[in-house]
């Protein structure tokens, strides 16, 4: 098949682990006889240098005209002044709004090699496979938002369509796996949360009465994450109780270097990109863990391409590496070798094929 690839490489190790997904496509493409064609374009700070504007129009319409975005990760000290009036972040929330891409989809999966690397008992990970399904484009980060010199406010607003729409996606990816879903919310204190509960609720009743609902206050589901998470199978939630609970969840992983994520909306068209940050800690050493990007890249192939089998082999591909011993910085125990971003790619694709 031909698609054509935007990559959005962005700030700190960004561009790092872009570039892994991209090697790790091109060798799909080799191996099953497909023609992938990139365009690399502007996002975040390195946009903000280069024009002014964290999502330049090229860049919007670059990824409007495409078959999926696959973006590294935007951020950095150089531009994180709370007061700065444009910052390389609303280049992200406008990308997702943009292109629609309401529900982020995050699997959380564990290697048993790599249990050691988390900070949890190896006996509580056993059997952990869930996916978070967070809202994206809706909530707390979307509203209006006021500020004077002695307060401020930013308006948290959810209509009931964009409620459905992402607890349906949530309950079918359900119906495909262990058939348990778990909604995450605060309706003891906040009003967009009891119409969370009540739509969630509803919708469950009349068109999944097959689906085993279970529903968490986010702070108890903070808890339950740590403390039974093999439990949970795919777990619901508003915007920025998703952004919370996806960095915890990481953890159970071992590093935020391992773990992917999809966000998609009503077309085959998604956006792409590890869960991590720009990482600027550890940018320009070329140590980033690509396994994150590269996932990503296995569910870019499956969802906005449908290339199933291909996906399949990519996350083999990673596991059968880990399984091997290849080890990132993040990722290695005291007395493991340690592999940098680009020879940890080549030996996945080695893996691959
Ligand atoms: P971060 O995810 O960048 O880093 C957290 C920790 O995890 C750091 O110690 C980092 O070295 C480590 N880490 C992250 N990715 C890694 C990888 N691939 N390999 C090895 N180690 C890895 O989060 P942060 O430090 O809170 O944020 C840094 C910047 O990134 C900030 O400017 C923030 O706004 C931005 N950010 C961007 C996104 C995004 O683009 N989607 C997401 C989160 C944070």
């Amino acid at each position: 098949m031909e698609a054509l690839i935007v990559l959005l490489p962005g700030d700190g190790i960004g561009p790092d682990v872009t570039t892994a997904a991209k090697q790790v496509l091109e060798a799909v493409a080799d191996k099953y006889g497909h023609r992938f064609t990139f365009r690399e374009e502007l996002i975040g700070g390195a946009a903000i240098d280069a024009c002014g504007d964290p999502l330049p129009p090229a860049t919007i319409a670059a990824c409007e005209a495409c078959d999926a975005v696959m973006l590294g990760a935007v951020g950095g000290p150089k531009w994180s002044d709370p007061n700065a009036e444009v910052r390389p972040e609303q280049g992200l929330l406008k990308l997702r709004s943009t292109l629609g891409v309401y529900a982020n989809i995050r699997p959380v999966r564990i290697y048993d090699e790599l249990a050691a690397a988390s900070p949890l008992k190896p006996e509580l990970l056993n059997g952990v496979d869930l996916i978070v399904v967070r809202e994206l484009t809706g909530g707390i980060y979307f509203g209006e938002k006021t500020r004077n010199e002695s307060s401020a406010s930013d308006l948290c607003l959810y209509n009931s369509y964009e409620i459905e729409r992402i607890v349906r996606v949530a309950a079918k990816l359900a119906a495909g796996r262990r058939g348990k879903l778990c909604s995450v919310d605060k309706a003891n204190v906040l009003e967009t949360s009891r119409l969370w509960r009540d739509v969630t609720d509803r919708l469950i009743a009349a068109e999944f009465s097959n689906i085993e609902l279970e529903t968490l206050l986010v702070d108890a589901a903070a808890m339950h994450l740590l403390s039974r998470p093999s439990d949970f199978d795919v777990i619901v939630t508003e915007n920025m109780f998703g952004d919370i609970l996806t960095d915890e969840a990481s953890m159970l992983a071992g590093s935020m270097g391992m773990l992917p994520s999809a966000s998609l909306g009503d077309s085959a068209r998604g956006l792409y990109e590890p869960i991590h940050g720009s990482a600027p800690d550890i940018a320009g050493q070329g140590i980033a863990n690509p396994c994150g990007a590269i996932a990503s890249a296995a569910l870019l192939l499956r969802h906005s391409l449908g290339l199933h089998d291909e996906a399949a082999a990519v996350e083999t591909a990673i596991s059968v590496a880990i399984t091997n011993g290849a080890r990132t910085a993040d990722i290695a125990a005291d007395d493991e070798a340690v592999e940098s971003t680009t020879e940890m790619t080549d030996v996945i694709i080695r893996c691959l094929n």
